[in-house]
């Protein structure tokens, strides 16, 4: 049997497998992508990307790009239904929730596109079919079009999807439950016959006026109707059932409809199918994202009861998880980092768990008390604070990792800011520092003390010195995920500054280049 090497075995190349593949080029790491299916999926699940991962992938150089693969509205307005009710951010000026409308095969084909150019390895029509590992290596046993082959490597991340066979390898559990309820989603054009009123609602034959933008809830389950845009409907029902369909397998037109007559008694107009999806929940998470030489991402580590997060928590578990493994294959991994990966992404996952949980309480509810907690829900997202809250919760950009060393700076373990900087070179920003997704020592102020501590770090970090508006720390060390795991308070002194810089420096960065420090533990 032929064996190969490789840095890192990704199993599966969805968006999860494929993002992982190109953040670990960036940080020099060789990934070798082993994907069953034969090419790219033209599977529909996913109509849109949202939350802070179109935050990192402009902070990538990326966005630009991903908007000009959109097929519909680039922001579009930022309403959504929130656990049964609609929550509408359009009042907010700068509102913490937007998205893109890009279905997932396109997705998946630039996030592929990326990979290719930065010279990672896909494999397709490479299944795994089991994985072993010993102290310091980890073996894909791969089935390949010419046959059975083995690749070891140092990592192996399973990106494999829901029934992940990694995870099982493993022997880590997917702890949760699975809600017996089946969501179907049709988008479609609706005959002209068919009377519309002029804020969207329908008159449907044999029914009467149907609201859009409302549930209409019956005693077989839950219907909904949108617009996508003034010609385009949503259409959307939800009912309870235990069949487990495959992902996979498409919806038709006829089982569309049959739910929509058991729904709300009648079949719906339909004069053109534009796209139709099917979707059940769960709520899942792995035990641990970690075992071993093995870990997992996307799917594989997290399922969600609610639409439109899964994507965004996927991707970004790898944007956390590349410069880590990385740092690890290339040896200058402090201890413990590594292991930071499960801490803060399973943490992410948790609270994606937590609001996804809710939503299916304030959905699924059919007695009174529910429809007054819905109620009540509206009118706590007719106030501000709540509905930046909540936006902010749904993006996933509300999390503040538990990092080791805490300094009392409130911007420790946070997404950093995209200040605008003034360099001797010209106006530059902290998403543009961020495009190679190396670390980043920004000083804002006139601090000769933190340069010199940070000196002996300078092949691994780049050190930029830049003035901003509403300087918010006289200098922010900004890991490659754009999380910032240091800050120096505005005239902070030397004495506490300088040691705490180092100590986070070695932390996360690893030993100088010229002083022996004792190396902090994350
Ligand atoms: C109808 C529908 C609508 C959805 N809508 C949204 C939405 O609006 N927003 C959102 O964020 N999410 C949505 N989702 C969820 C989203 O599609 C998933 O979260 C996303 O696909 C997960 O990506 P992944 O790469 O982690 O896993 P997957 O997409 O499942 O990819 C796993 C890959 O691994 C491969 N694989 C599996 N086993 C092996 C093996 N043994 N060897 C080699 N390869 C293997 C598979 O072939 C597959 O290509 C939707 C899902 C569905 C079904």
């Amino acid at each position: 049997m032929r064996v190969t090497n490789a840095d890192v075995i990704i199993v599966g190349a969805g968006p999860t497998g494929l993002m992982l593949a190109g953040e670990l080029r960036l940080a020099g790491a060789a990934p070798l992508v082993l994907e069953r299916g034969p090419g790219l999926r033209e599977t529909q699940k996913a109509n849109g990307l949202g939350g802070q991962i179109l935050e990192l992938l402009r902070y990538r150089g990326l966005l630009d790009r991903f908007e000009a693969a959109c097929t519909g509205p680039v922001h579009p307005a930022p309403r959504f239904p929130f656990g049964g009710v609609h929550v509408d951010l359009s009042p907010l000026a700068d509102p913490p929730l937007w998205g893109l409308t890009l279905p997932q095969p396109r997705l998946e084909r630039l996030l592929d596109e990326r990979a290719r150019e930065l010279g990672a390895d896909i494999r397709r029509g490479h299944e795994v079919a089991g994985v072993t590992q010993d102290d310091d290596t980890v073996t894909a046993d791969v089935r390949g079009p010419d046959g059975p082959y083995r690749v070891t490597a140092r990592y192996l991340v399973g990106c494999d999807g829901p029934r992940s066979r990694v995870r099982d390898s493993a022997g880590i559990p997917f702890s949760g439950i699975t809600h017996p309820e089946v969501n179907r989603l049709a988008q479609v054009t609706v005959p002209e016959s068919v009377p519309r009123f002029d804020n969207g609602d329908l008159d449907v034959p044999g029914l009467g006026r149907v609201r859009a933008a409302e549930f209409t809830r019956t005693d077989r389950g839950v219907f909904g109707l949108g617009w996508l845009t003034p010609e385009v409907a949503m259409v959307y029902t939800t009912e309870d059932e235990t069949t487990e369909y495959d992902d996979d397998m498409p919806m038709t037109l006829p089982e569309f409809q049959d739910s929509v007559a058991r729904v709300l008694g009648v079949s719906f107009p339909v004069a053109e199918v534009l796209r139709l999806s099917r979707f059940t929940f769960q709520a899942r998470q792995a035990d641990r994202y970690r075992e071993g030489r093995i870990l997992l991402a996307g799917d594989a580590a997290h399922l969600f009861p609610s639409t439109g997060v899964a994507l965004n928590a996927g991707m970004l578990d790898t944007v956390n998880l590349a410069w880590k493994l990385a740092a690890d294959l290339h040896g200058w991994a402090p201890t413990g980092l590594l292991d930071t990966y499960h801490d803060e992404r399973h943490r992410a996952g948790a609270r994606t768990l937590l609001h996804t949980q809710a939503q299916v309480a304030l959905r699924r509810g059919q007695d009174p008390a529910a429809d007054a907690l819905r109620e009540l829900f509206v009118e706590l997202f007719a106030d501000e604070q709540p509905l930046r809250r909540l936006g902010a919760l749904i993006a996933g950009a509300d999390i503040r990792y538990p990092l080791p060393n805490p300094n009392q700076h409130a911007m420790t373990g946070t997404f950093a800011p995209d200040l605008t900087l003034r360099t001797d070179q010209g106006t530059t920003s902290v998403a543009e520092l961020l495009h190679t997704a190396r670390p980043v020592l920004l000083v804002l102020g006139d601090r000769q003390d933190l340069h010199e501590t940070a000196r002996d770090w300078r092949h691994r970090v780049d050190v930029h010195t830049a003035t901003t508006d509403h300087r918010p720390a006289d200098a922010l060390l900004i890991r490659p995920d754009a999380h910032v795991a240091w800050a120096a308070t505005t005239d902070e002194p030397t004495d506490t500054a300088a040691p705490a810089l180092r100590d986070a420096l070695s932390t996360w960065f690893g030993t100088p280049l010229r002083t022996t420090v004792p190396t902090g533990r994350p």
